[in-house]
């Protein structure tokens, strides 16, 4: 790509709150912006392939409106700003494919909850972001239009299953993009590409056209360089959705003014982080160590406290969660059946044929693999054995975190035990890869928030993400408690050589 001239260089890098000044300055109209991380998408995600559709034509439409507003003294804080999605937010008139054969050619005829509270903010969509095939992988290889590429090393996985929106952000193909967690697919990828990811409590943000992997643990999440940047992107994306069972009627939160520094002292005085014994015990890359090591002593510089906790049931996550998933999800893909929408094979004899063949042909590896498991662990006689044992771990372990987080106010760890490997490294073990989930799975068992934040490189030059994990709500402090990690910190400035 030639270089980008010096103004394009410092938007494309730009944070939102700079890029609302220059804006509301009139310096770059929405259009021009648009424009130019388009123009970055063309020039290198045919590398990358971090974008399944790039919407160019309704982004630029999009961005025309947002001029207009901007104009007429409207609009919010996301007013002309231009996002990704994942590619299993349904978007009108736009194709939403779940990274699946099955939903390659469906044009959802309405919005996501999260897509239409997006684009009453005034946020411009540049297209839908590659992912694992229904969200069911670490590491973005199960798509079915290829692998996401890392843009720090382009031998290597992006993280998954949000794996397109991560890299997209991290080569700025996109200053933000929406993302899901359900067993930590925003925050690891975030983790793997030098970002800040944060998946919110369960039911804060509307499941409403996000197409159902586990419901009772899928989880929409923003991603973005920065706390700050994380902070705009949820709070436009939460709020009460009468259409979502789950969805949580409470207060809206202001949490890019939850980010304001206390008057005097301090930034962190008083906070107690928790330091569960069983995450720093082994397992853990030394370049991960080192790393997260280093921040935590940032933080105690900042004037936090650091108490050790235990989350003795935490080992059991990844059991428990193989078994409630893989159950979830074989209900929910019940649904494709090649009839109302979605691939039909070309050739059978009878329905059931036409069943068995559309499924055959729609659906990878990964996710026939767990829809085999999920019928088998609800089959009768199986049921008790498996999926109830499995529930009753899950209430253990949300207990775990209840009896720390009386210690302390939010929990740290490593994001992920090692950095992103190298493409198909994992491919003939998916044992290997469910256990690469050990820190973030626990958190969705349990409902709570998680955020993931950049806190150095391992010697390969790889990002290190460290976690924190908050009570119930704590959004607020979790985007808050990073945000003045970053104010005293450069690691979520630094970029792969593709956006520097
Ligand atoms: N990697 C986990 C899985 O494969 C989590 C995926 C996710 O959070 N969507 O299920």
């Amino acid at each position: 790509m030639p270089p980008a001239s010096t103004a394009a260089h410092t938007m494309i890098n730009a944070s939102l709150v700079e890029l609302r000044r220059a804006l509301d300055a009139r310096q770059i109209s929405s259009v021009e912006l648009a424009t130019l991380f388009l123009n970055r998408i063309a020039a290198l995600d045919p590398q990358l392939n971090a974008f399944i559709t790039v919407d160019r034509d309704g982004a630029l439409a999009a961005a025309r409106v947002a001029d207009a507003r901007i104009a007429a003294g409207e609009g919010g804080p996301l007013t002309g700003i231009p996002l990704a999605h994942k590619d299993l937010f349904c978007t009108e008139g736009v194709l939403t494919t779940c990274a699946s054969r099955m939903l390659s050619n469906f044009v959802s005829p309405y919005d996501a909850h999260v897509v239409s509270l997006l684009k009453e903010a005034g946020a411009v969509s540049l297209g839908k972001t590659n992912m694992d095939e229904f969200a069911m992988g670490s590491s973005n290889e199960s798509s079915f239009y290829g692998p996401t590429k890392n843009p720090w090393d382009i031998t290597r996985v992006p993280g998954g299953s949000s794996g397109g929106s991560a890299a997209a952000v991290a080569a700025r193909l996109a200053p933000i993009a929406t993302g899901s967690d359900t067993g930590g697919s925003v925050r690891q990828p975030a983790a793997f590409c030098g970002i800040t990811g944060i998946k919110p409590t369960y039911g804060l943000v509307s499941r409403y056209g996000m197409v159902a992997f586990a419901s009772s643990l899928d989880q929409g999440g923003a991603f973005g360089a920065s706390a700050e940047d994380c902070a705009l992107l949820l709070g436009a994306m939460t709020g009460f959705d009468a259409r979502d069972s789950t969805s949580l009627e409470r207060p809206a939160e202001d949490y890019a003014a939850a980010l304001a520094a206390p008057a005097a002292g301090k930034p962190l005085e008083g906070l107690r982080i928790g330091l569960p014994r069983e995450f720093f015990a082994e397992g853990m890359a030394d370049g991960v160590r080192a790393a997260v090591e280093a921040a935590l002593a940032q933080y105690r510089a900042l004037g936090a406290s650091t108490v050790e906790v235990s989350l003795p049931n935490a080992k059991l996550a990844i059991p428990a969660y193989y078994v409630i998933a893989p159950a979830e999800c074989s209900s929910n893909l019940s649904r494709f059946d090649g009839v109302r929408y979605g691939h039909r094979a070309a050739e059978y004899t009878d329905l059931a044929d036409m069943y068995g063949r559309s499924r055959a042909e729609g659906f990878g590896e990964e996710v026939k693999r767990r829809i085999l498991i999920g019928t088998y662990v609800l089959s009768h006689g199986y049921y008790d054995a498996y999926y109830l044992q499995a529930q009753r771990l899950r209430r253990l372990i949300a207990e775990d975190f209840k009896a720390a987080l009386t210690q302390c106010d939010v929990i740290a760890g490593p994001t992920t035990p090692g950095t992103a490997w190298t493409l198909g490294a994992m491919a003939d073990d998916p044992v290997q890869m469910y256990l690469s989930d050990i820190y973030t799975i626990a958190v969705n068992l349990a409902g709570l928030p998680g955020i993931s934040h950049p806190c150095g490189f391992d010697a390969a030059g790889l990002p290190v993400g460290l976690q924190l994990v908050g009570d119930y709500f704590a959004e607020g402090r979790l985007l808050a408690t990073t945000h003045h990690f970053q104010q005293a910190t450069d690691w979520h400035q630094r970029r792969p050589e593709c956006a520097r």
